[in-house]
This record gives structure tokens, C-alpha cells and sequence, in this order.
């Protein structure tokens, strides 16, 4: 009876919590409570990413509150705050650096000590979520009027696939093979158009996401069950194989086939993780003479988030090309289900409207 009691006095919200993508239950859950350099936001939008989908990724860490690219509005501001008040619409970035550490000094933001350990509380498959200080400080940014909120849950992936860029310096590349159509895939095959590359080859096994990356702007798209990749890349490049190959489908088979279609000297990007217990084999003697280098991405920087949110903004990526299905808040175990095993889908965004 007591504990009845007491339970009533707090306020609570509806949050999804994830135990498996099989056991995904809207429980209630207390409304955060903000510190005086906090605040407090009401989730809109939130984007599913594949790495809410990584059952080995998340088995150590459930129950959770997933979701990792929200936006929504501040509701509750601490009495510290001076750059945000109630009624701002924001995307708020859930990892931040701490900027001063050996790694932050020298631009590897991502592999800072605290980058990991930040997080939004309790995540943004929620009502609501806390704003952490520096999470606040460093990487919440305020959403343009003309930007939806919808269109703000892309700033953290395209932020991702920015810095990827940036790292292996293929922007401007004569050519580039996307391993993977999903939504990464898609991204990077409009960052790559609208940054000038001569040639973007975009591959994946599902028809469904090769018409969309003919869409935005893939000059050829290759479906290895049905044609031979190493074929239609060596032809469009004069024998040589790619200029960069970007890994974004999370399998093995895709970095064994990227390392073939790299030319000598060419860039392999790891941009999608595997299992931790999956290898390769990998012939050295092979690596040396050819002198392909990989260089892996991982997440996002509040160097990358501004500049996603321009390019967003400015329709260099078409959040409307990308966002394909929608789910209310207490229908996310849908909308990770299917973003799991649907291929006939690209972003699915939960929204708490
Ligand atoms: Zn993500
Ligand atoms: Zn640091």
C-alpha cells in the first residue's frame, strides 16, 4: 500500500525498454530529474540505427532505453543554463569528448575516454530524456524553424558518415564503391554526389534500396547475387578497381569483396562493425605491395553534427528520401523490428507526438 503510494507521487513517463529485439516492453518509468546545469527535453523524433539492432552489442548492456538520435523540445531548463530555455527545439548528440585529453587534441574525439561513457538519460526511445552538462555544453544544437524534427533525427548519422569522409579523404575521389544501401549507404552516395565524386558504384543485395540509391544519385548500382561487382568496378575505372571502397553492411564477405575492388593504393573504410568474433584472413604480402589503406570510423564528433545539420538544412541530404517508415513511441518494438529484417525500408524514425 505504501509503496503504491509512493510510486503515485513521481511522475512518470512511458519508455521503451529493450531486453531483446524480440522483447521490447513500454514500461513507466520516473521523468529524469535535471541538475542546475541540465535540462530536460521532450523527445519528437528518434531515429533507429543499425546499431540498435546489433544483438551482440547490446546483450551485455539490457535492459535499456535505446535510441541515439533524438530531437525534441526543452521543457525544463536548470537554474546554470544560460544558452537554452524552455520551448528550444533540439537535436542533442549522446556521446561527447571532453576536449582536453590526448586524444581530443588530436582530433580523436571518438576515442576519448569520456565519449563513451556519456549518454542521454534514459535514452531517446523515451517521453522524455535529461541533458547531461556536457553533453549540453558541447553538442546540443538548436533545430532551424525550417527543419523538422523528423529531419533533425538524421544530424547524428550523417555527422557519422561526414567524419568517415573526412578520415579517408575521398570526397573528391574519381571513384568510390558503398558496400550496403541501408541508410549509411544511402548517405554517404548523397554526400559523395553532392561533394563533387566522379563516380559512385552503391551495392546491395536488396532491390528495394538500389532504386533508392539510383535515386540519390549512385551512377551505377551493382546487386552481387545477380552481377559480378569486381566486373562492373573494374570496367568503370580502366582495369584499376576503386579509388575508395566504403564499408557499410556489418558482414565479412563485404570487407573480403572491398579489399578486391580497391585499386593499389586505394582507401578501405571500416565503417560498419562485424561480431567481435568474426576475422578475416588477411595476406600481408598482399597488403604490402598493393598498399591499400583501412582506416575505420567510428560515431560522430560535435565537429561533424554542425556541419550535418547545414548540409540537412540545406537539402544536401534529403531527410525525405531517407526516412521511409514512422512508429508512435509505443510501437518501437515494430519499428526495430523492422528496420532489422525488412530490407524494403531505409530510415525508421519513432516519434512521440
Ligand atoms: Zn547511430
Ligand atoms: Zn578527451
Amino acid at each position: 500500500m505504501c509503496n503504491n503510494l509512493f510510486q503515485n507521487s513521481v511522475p512518470l513517463m512511458k519508455a521503451a525498454v529493450y531486453y531483446s529485439l524480440d522483447n521490447i516492453l513500454i514500461e513507466n518509468r520516473p521523468i529524469p530529474k535535471i541538475s542546475s546545469k541540465e535540462v530536460l527535453v521532450a523527445m519528437k523524433a528518434c531515429g533507429v540505427c543499425g546499431s540498435d539492432l546489433m544483438g551482440w552489442y547490446l546483450k551485455t548492456r539490457v535492459p535499456q532505453v535505446l535510441g541515439h538520435e533524438p530531437s525534441g523540445v526543452v521543457v525544463k531548463v536548470g537554474k546554470m543554463v544560460k544558452e537554452f530555455e524552455s520551448g528550444d527545439r533540439v537535436f542533442v548528440h549522446h556521446h561527447v569528448a571532453c576536449l582536453t585529453c590526448h586524444y581530443c587534441r588530436d582530433n580523436g574525439y571518438t576515442l576519448c575516454k569520456q565519449f563513451s561513457k556519456t549518454h542521454l538519460d534514459p535514452g531517446g526511445f523515451a517521453e522524455y530524456f535529461r541533458v547531461p552538462a556536457p553533453n549540453l555544453q558541447i553538442d546540443t544544437l538548436k533545430i532551424p524553424p525550417k527543419l523538422s524534427f523528423e529531419e533533425a533525427t538524421l544530424i547524428e548519422p550523417v555527422g557519422c558518415c561526414l567524419r568517415a569522409l573526412n578520415k579517408c579523404d575521398i570526397a573528391k575521389s574519381d571513384s568510390t564503391v558503398i558496400m550496403g544501401a541501408g541508410s549509411s549507404g544511402l548517405i554517404f552516395t548523397m554526400l559523395l554526389r553532392a561533394f563533387g565524386a566522379s563516380l559512385i558504384v552503391t551495392t546491395d543485395f536488396a532491390e528495394y534500396r538500389l532504386k533508392a540509391a539510383r535515386q540519390v544519385g549512385a551512377d551505377l548500382t551493382v546487386n552481387p547475387e545477380t552481377e559480378s561487382i569486381i566486373d562492373v568496378v573494374k570496367k568503370a575505372t580502366d582495369g584499376r578497381g576503386a579509388d575508395a571502397v566504403i564499408v557499410a553492411a556489418p558482414n565479412v564477405n563485404a570487407y573480403l569483396a572491398g579489399l578486391e575492388l580497391c585499386r593499389k593504393g586505394g582507401k578501405l573504410c571500416v565503417f560498419a562493425p562485424t561480431q567481435p568474433e568474426d576475422f578475416m584472413r588477411l595476406s600481408i604480402n598482399k597488403l604490402f605491395f598493393s598498399e591499400i589503406k583501412l582506416i575505420p570510423s567510428y560515431s560522430t564528433s560535435h565537429i561533424e553534427t554542425r556541419m550535418a545539420l547545414r548540409l540537412i538544412e540545406a537539402k544536401r541530404v534529403d531527410a525525405k528520401k531517407l526516412i521511409t517508415h514512422k512508429f508512435p513511441l509505443a510501437k518501437t518494438a515494430d519499428a526495430l523490428q523492422m528496420a532489422a529484417r525488412n530490407k524494403n525500408c531505409v530510415k525508421v524514425v519513432v516519434l512521440n507526438e
